[in-house]
This record gives C-alpha cells, sequence and structure tokens, in this order.
C-alpha cells in the first residue's frame, strides 16, 4: 500500500506556490515550483533583494522559466546561475540581451524608483549567454514527464511567454491578465512603461483562452480559477483605464497633476471591490503610479503613428 501510494505520488507532478515575502509583505510576488520525476524549475524566481526567502527551496534546481524580465519576476536569476552555473534559463529572444547585461533594464528601473531600487530588488547580476534558453513561442518544454508549451503573450512587455502546463490545466501567465491577489475576485491592470500595447494585448488574451486553462497562475498572486471571467473582466478595466488615461492626459495641467487624477480616480475604484487593507495591497503591488505612466506612454505613442501616417 504504502510502495503504491509512493509510486503514485511519484508519478503525480506537483507544483508549489512560493512567497518571497517582497518587502515583507506576503502574497505580493509569487514564484511557481515545478517538479517532475526529480527535475524542477521555477517560473519567475522574482527580485534579487528575495532571493533569501525561498532559498531552501532551490536546491537542485535545473531550470528557470521566464515569462519576462521584469526585475520583479527575474532579476533574482543571475545570482541562481552564478551559484548553480548548469542552470538553464528560458526567456523570450527580445528579452535576452537584457540578461546578459541588465545595464540598459537597470537604467529604466532606476527612472522608475529612484530612491529605492537596492531595497527593493536588491542585486540584478547579469546572465551569461551560454545559460539562455532562447524562445519565440510555440516550443514545448520537457520537465521530468511535464510538458509545458510556451505561448508568446506581449501586451505588458514585448518579450513576454506564457507557460501551458496542459496535463494540469494551469497557465503561468505571469503578468498578461494583471493582478489578483489570491482570495479576492478583484482582477486589475499593470501597466508599466515602457512596452503598453493594448492591440496586441488582446491576441495574447485570445491566445491564452484558445487553450482553455482551468486555472492562471498569476505572479501577482497565485491562482485564479475562472480564466475566461477573470479575462473578460481584466480586459474590460484594462480598456477603460486607457480611456480614463486619455481623458485625464487632455484635462490635465501638467503630468504630475495628471498622474495624481489617475491614482486617485482608480483607488477609488479598487477601493469599491476591495476592503482597505486589500486595497492598499493591489495598489502597491500594481504600483498605480507606473501604471499611468505605462498607459501615457502607449497613447502618445499611438498618437504620434497616427500622426505620422504609419499604421
Ligand atoms: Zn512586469
Amino acid at each position: 500500500m504504502l510502495a503504491n501510494y509512493a509510486k503514485l505520488s511519484a508519478a503525480m507532478p506537483s507544483i508549489a506556490t512560493l512567497d518571497n515575502l517582497w518587502t515583507g509583505r506576503p502574497h505580493t510576488i509569487a514564484a511557481a515550483l515545478l517538479e517532475s520525476d526529480g527535475r524542477r524549475a521555477i517560473v519567475d524566481p522574482g527580485p534579487g533583494s528575495t532571493l533569501e526567502t525561498f532559498r531552501q527551496n532551490l536546491h537542485d534546481l535545473d531550470a528557470i522559466l521566464l515569462t519576462h524580465i521584469h526585475l520583479d519576476h527575474a532579476g533574482a536569476t543571475g545570482a541562481l546561475v552564478s551559484e548553480n552555473p548548469r542552470l538553464a534559463v528560458y526567456v523570450h529572444k527580445n528579452g535576452a540581451k537584457h540578461m546578459i547585461d541588465p545595464s540598459k533594464l537597470l537604467a529604466s528601473a532606476q527612472r522608475l524608483w529612484p530612491n529605492d531600487l537596492q531595497r527593493l530588488f536588491g542585486e540584478t547580476l547579469p546572465v551569461p549567454g551560454e545559460n539562455l534558453r532562447i524562445l519565440e513561442g510555440g516550443e514545448t518544454l520537457t520537465l521530468g514527464s511535464r510538458k509545458l508549451e510556451v505561448v508568446y503573450t506581449p501586451g505588458h512587455a514585448s518579450h513576454h511567454v506564457s507557460y501551458f502546463d496542459k496535463a494540469e490545466g494551469v497557465a503561468f501567465v505571469g503578468d498578461t491578465t494583471g493582478v489578483r491577489i489570491e482570495g479576492n475576485s478583484f482582477a486589475m491592470p499593470a501597466t508599466p512603461p515602457p512596452d503598453i500595447d493594448l492591440e496586441i494585448w488582446d491576441k495574447s488574451f485570445a491566445a491564452i483562452l484558445e487553450r482553455k486553462p482551468a486555472r492562471l497562475f498569476l505572479t501577482h498572486y497565485g491562482y485564479s480559477d475562472n480564466p475566461s471571467e477573470h479575462i473578460l473582466l481584466f480586459r474590460e478595466r484594462l480598456h477603460r483605464w486607457a480611456a480614463l488615461t486619455a481623458d485625464i492626459l487632455r484635462t490635465s495641467a501638467s503630468d504630475s497633476a495628471a498622474m495624481d487624477a489617475f491614482m486617485s480616480a482608480t483607488f477609488a475604484e479598487i477601493s469599491q471591490h476591495l476592503p482597505g487593507g486589500e486595497a492598499e495591497h493591489y495598489a502597491f503591488s500594481a504600483g498605480l503610479n507606473l501604471s499611468f505612466l505605462g498607459l501615457a506612454r502607449y497613447l502618445r505613442k499611438r498618437a504620434e503613428a497616427a500622426a505620422s501616417g504609419v499604421p
């Protein structure tokens, strides 16, 4: 009986949610640890600042699967590879060069968090090119007996991919379906600069829905059990927040007044759906100020392209 049970559990691959307690706050950034037949991979290990939180879970790691290279998802990658040089790091081709040389990534992060970069993200080390496995979408990765389909899901970032575990019915979607903290039903956008693109994003929603996952796994934070309802509501809010940003940009005296107006309008909306502590937690996890900057940049790029006749 025991032997049978051991055999059964060995044959049943597992997914563990690792809470890296970013800035000391639970349920903000989740990594997923996948295990199958003794092979281990982590989806989005998080920033360098939180590596110690779950280092005991990271022994014998074979692979790091990055949904995208933003520091809150991928910052710890270089440190993990320096400790374990045989680690394979999967990343979309458009993000690969910034893993090899993170200086541009860090410079843009420095502009977004001028006083707080080190505290929030810790060390971001380069990843040697030979550790990278370059993705374009369409690949199938094998981890033990587990198969993961790679799907290109840009919109939040131009180099964003999602990983689909068909056997488990789980889609690891990074930030493609926004922020929805496990235990709440409210989903909202995280739209930081520089890549936000709503037209392209819509195609990513279609690509996710087409595969009919039973559950989404979000970096911020954890599982969402009704993907089609989640995406419907999330998409509606994403487009509405873009329209709100356009209105505010038209009527505000300055960019900083526009940001204030966006943050108070969106925070009021969040607060209608969530109790006080949770509303604040959502705003922090998504970075409402960054969401404004990303949407404003997207709208201006689109307006410039329209003015110059570029489709
Ligand atoms: Zn991101």
